[in-house]
């Protein structure tokens, strides 16, 4: 038998409806990204920029208050 306390979900987002966006360093355009908040609220990985296609790094924070920050930088 197990109790679970149920949130009140009267904040805003579903955590798995997160998005961010940064700007690619080669085309200067503003990419919109998927967040993956159960993957932990920091996480680094390599995207290629939808636009022109050139690798990215990106470094994702998590905020305590469910925002995301993503920042992008050139390989
Ligand atoms: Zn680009």
């Amino acid at each position: 038998m197990t109790r679970k306390h149920r949130r009140n979900a009267s904040e805003n987002v579903r955590p798995s409806d997160l998005e961010a966006t940064y700007i690619c360093d080669s085309c200067g355009e503003e990419i919109v990204v998927p967040v993956d908040v159960s993957a932990g609220s920091h996480q680094d990985y390599v995207e290629d920029c939808p636009v022109c296609c050139n690798p990215m790094v990106l470094h994702v924070d998590i905020d305590d208050d469910g925002g995301a920050h993503v920042e992008g930088e050139h390989e």
